[in-house]
């Protein structure tokens, strides 16, 4: 038996709970892993409080990711004492996730822990940091560069942005953050943020073309914000949208696209191909500030991480959420 939460469903009704769980309950997959690390990452809020319909098969162990040691291995690419990271694929959502002490996986949804990064850290910056460094590449594949002007990002003290704006301004980018929180000035200015624009100021319906100001921007929340946002890019912009946690619409026009060459790029980090997050891995690896990483670093027990998921979808936690999972 080993521990682990588990989400259950009973008519409407989606609780969830810790548990004592079963081996032989875990998914097929060529890799037992001794989980070493989990994170709350915002999926992981909706799955839990079952605010959206994440969970797809029930009962379910949550947790879109994990950092751990593998503990029996029927692939060539692991053996046992090796240290795995897993974020994605459809875990926590389709088949058990990271917030039970044990994981079975297919093996070629592990990704080798990069050198120079430990399980904690790995899972500091897990699906949001690996999310952020997505995002950052796919605005340098489209030319971005630091002296084009400064770049915008939204939900700047959550865990994507976070980390987006820790890299962002390690790679010499004029960062603006966008922030609910007028008290995390510090804390972002710490990460690098050059200043900082209230979260109210993207809230309300505006032009379809506003002031040109940014150069480019990173968005986690989606609806007004983002049409707001496109509409304040400097021609030529380019946005990196990938989140939702102000609403899954897009109330925009045309215009921000056809009048000023705005491009609009989706980012999504579950299905990401294994090149892409190997090399995104490795740069997280070389260029994240693990100083600034450990800013933002919350930790909360196995057992208490129910009563963070609710927390976080009001928008109350800062940064990254670590859950120790063996030994918790
Ligand atoms: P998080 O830590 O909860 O951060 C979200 C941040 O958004 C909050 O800290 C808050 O920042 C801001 N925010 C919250 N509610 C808002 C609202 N109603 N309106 C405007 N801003 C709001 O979550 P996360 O883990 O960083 O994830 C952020 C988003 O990215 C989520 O929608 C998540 O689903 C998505 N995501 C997508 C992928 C992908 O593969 N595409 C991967 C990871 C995450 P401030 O207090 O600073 O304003």
């Amino acid at each position: 038996m080993f521990e682990g939460i588990l989400i259950e469903k009973s008519g409407d009704r989606q609780t969830a709970r810790w548990a004592l769980l079963n081996e032989s309950e875990l998914p097929k997959g060529e890799v037992l892993v001794d989980v070493a690390w989990t994170t709350l990452n915002y999926k992981d809020a909706l799955a839990m409080t079952g605010r959206s319909p994440v969970v797809r098969q029930f009962p379910m162990v949550p947790g879109i990711d994990f950092s751990g040691i593998v503990s029996r291995s029927d692939s060539a690419s692991f053996k046992k004492g090796d240290r795995v990271v897993m974020t994605g694929w459809g875990m926590g959502e389709r088949f058990w996730g990271g917030m039970a002490r044990l994981a079975r996986v297919p093996a070629e949804c592990l990704v080798a822990l990069p050198d120079g990064l430990d399980l904690k850290q790995a899972m500091a910056i897990g699906t949001a940091g690996f999310t952020a460094m997505l995002c950052v590449m796919a605005l340098e594949e489209r030319g971005v560069r630091p002296g084009d002007g400064e770049i915008l990002v939204s939900g700047a003290a959550g865990g994507v942005g976070s980390v987006a704006t820790a890299l962002l301004a390690g790679r010499g980018y004029k960062v603006v953050a966008v922030t609910g929180r007028a008290e995390e000035e510090d804390y972002l200015k710490g990460l690098g943020a050059s200043r900082i624009v209230k979260r109210s100021d993207f809230s309300e319906p505006g032009r379809p073309l506003q002031k040109e100001q940014w150069a480019a921007a990173v968005d986690v929340v989606g609806g007004v914000a983002l049409a707001n946002v496109l509409a304040g890019i400097q021609y030529g912009g380019t946005v990196v949208a990938c989140g939702l946690a102000g609403g899954m619409d897009l109330p925009t026009t045309v215009a921000p696209f056809i009048l000023r060459s705005v491009s609009l790029i989706g980012v999504d980090s579950v299905m990401c191909d294994r090149v892409k997050r190997t090399l995104a891995w490795r740069q997280l690896a070389r260029e994240l500030d693990l100083k600034l990483l450990e800013s933002m670093i919350n930790e909360v027990s196995l057992k208490s991480v129910i009563g963070s998921a609710a927390e976080m979808l009001e928008g109350k936690i800062r940064g990254r959420t670590v859950v120790p999972v063996s030994g918790s």
